[in-house]
């Protein structure tokens, strides 16, 4: 089969021909459809994500849609053509994390695009359980983001933040997961505060109904007070997650109210006024992907069309290179995805 292959960080993948993976018992092989284009993929492109997490050579791609085409002997309840998405985290399943439904915490995770093999590619074996089956009507391409860009930012607001009616909710970042994070705090009755230095990006955040947009390039911290009457917002979900933005986005929180923390810059950690945190009793989370559950829901959702993907561009497979310099450019808002 055809791959897009990181060989060396910083260096454009090379399409070769790799072996089709064989299937065990328990797996199904997957015909790629669509493979969402994450900015993790440049944290693997640069090197920022190194081994034992992501080895060379490596196959990136954790946003995969596509067919099931082989079938373990084992597996029950799918069918060659079903159309699907994949959880992306294949969890062990027996410990107390994947007992307890936080799989997306289990110690021995492997990832697809991290660890395993991803969606740069024709083909993608994966344990059965990862597979969610969606309406095969609805386009590879839209649900391929569903896996990261909308189940993480499903996770942050309903069950992290726990976002309630008429809440004001603060979301750093309109990019691939802010702008779904958008939808999904107007969907829970919140009042939405986005926050963005791009302008195309706050615009497009506006669509999807956010209620006030801030240039995060101009003294946020006034505009959010202002939004705010000096109260503070009930939540903060962090898709950026750098120390300039947490600067700012931290304490517009109000007494009491709740920092998600979603996005991340690795290596660069923010320093924390633990005064501050004693006298507001500040909350802070660290968010992570989501379960298969939440998953499950997120596609429930798109297929009632109360949610929509927020896929800016297509590229052909064999253009994965320029797509990742297309995601590196200022003027990039939404999704990017490879199509097959
Ligand atoms: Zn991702
Ligand atoms: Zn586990």
């Amino acid at each position: 089969m055809k791959a897009m292959v990181l060989k060396e960080y910083n260096r454009f993948m090379e399409m070769v021909e790799v072996e089709k993976p064989t299937i065990g018992e328990n797996d199904i092989l997957i015909q790629v459809k669509a493979c969402g284009i994450c900015h993790t993929d440049l944290k693997i492109f640069r090197g920022e994500i190194p081994p034992p997490i992501v080895t060379l050579p490596h196959i990136p791609g954790h946003e995969v849609a596509g067919e099931v085409v082989e079938i373990g002997d084992k597996v029950t309840g799918i069918q060659k053509g079903d159309a699907g998405i994949l959880y992306l985290y294949i969890a062990c399943r027996n410990c107390e994390w994947c007992l307890s439904g936080h799989e997306n915490l289990c110690p021995s995770l492997k990832r697809v695009g991290f660890e395993l093999p991803g969606g740069y590619a024709q083909f993608v074996r994966v344990p059965s359980y990862a597979f969610c089956p969606f309406d095969r009507r609805l386009p590879f391409n839209e649900m391929a983001i569903l896996p990261d860009a909308v189940a993480t930012a499903y996770r942050a607001i309903t069950t992290l933040a726990d976002v309630k009616l008429g809440q004001k909710i603060l979301i750093v970042g309109a990019g691939g997961l802010g702008i779904h994070g958008v939808q999904i705090a107007k969907l829970c009755g919140a009042r939405v505060l986005v926050a963005e230095k791009k302008k195309k990006a706050l615009d497009l955040a506006g669509q999807f109904g956010a209620d006030f947009l801030i240039d995060a390039g101009k003294n946020p911290s006034d505009q959010i007070r202002e939004i705010t009457k000096g109260r503070g917002v009930d939540a903060v979900i962090e898709f950026v997650g750098s120390k300039e933005t947490l600067s700012w986005s931290l304490p517009s929180l109000k007494k009491g109210g709740k920092l998600i923390v979603v996005g991340y810059a690795p290596g660069q950690p923010f320093p924390l006024d633990t005064m501050a945190m004693h006298y507001n009793e500040w909350e802070i989370k660290g968010a992570r992907l989501s379960t298969k559950a939440e998953l499950q829901q997120v596609i429930r959702l798109v297929e009632e069309k109360k949610l929509k993907p927020v896929v800016s561009k297509t590229f052909p497979f064999e253009k994965a290179n320029d797509a990742l310099q297309a995601l590196q450019q200022e003027d990039t808002v939404g999704r990017l995805v490879l199509i097959f």
